[in-house]
């Protein structure tokens, strides 16, 4: 078995749509960033990645190429899947945690894992995904960014 750990955070600003989990959330605002900005799944690819000592998603998908120009981050975490996958690893689980003071996520969470868990090919069961305020301290708890966690158990197939 192997463990990995995934952070990432994105500014929030106006006039940009809110992905999270590949879900469109609804908001005044969303994140800021080369590919969609999709803080959860960004975090996720990390865990993935970490787990097998591959590097980071700035290694595999680099914000200076083009070609990820406003990606479907969901699109990404399909393309780590397949390089687990073809490491001889399952995932065991999946647990997550975004930060956000607003919008409230209890709406979007069954979604997102559904979202998560279609990505990823693995029943929705293992995947994990909390919301928490940060009692309206720091960036995230000003509504100037959103970060995400995320930490997954890989298996080896056999
Ligand atoms: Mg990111």
């Amino acid at each position: 078995m192997r463990i990995g750990f995934g952070y990432d955070i994105h500014r929030l600003e106006e006039g940009r749509p809110l992905i999270i989990g590949g879900v469109n959330v609804q908001h005044t605002k969303g994140l800021v960033g080369h590919s969609d900005a999709d803080v959860l799944t960004h975090a996720i690819i990390d865990a993935l990645l970490g787990a097998m000592a591959r590097g980071d998603i700035g290694m595999h998908f680099p914000d200076t190429d083009a070609r990820y120009a406003g990606a479907d981050s969901i699109t990404l975490l399909q393309r780590v899947m397949t390089l687990v996958r073809a490491g001889g690893y399952t995932v065991g689980n999946v647990d997550t945690v975004v930060v956000a003071e607003e919008p409230k996520l209890q709406p979007y969470i069954e979604g997102i894992r559904q979202r998560l868990a279609e990505g990823m090919d693995i029943e929705k069961s293992r995947i994990s995904v909390k919301a928490k305020t940060n009692e309206k301290v720091g960036p995230q708890g000003c509504g100037e960014a959103i970060s995400a966690y995320a930490v997954v158990l890989l298996e080896t197939a056999d």
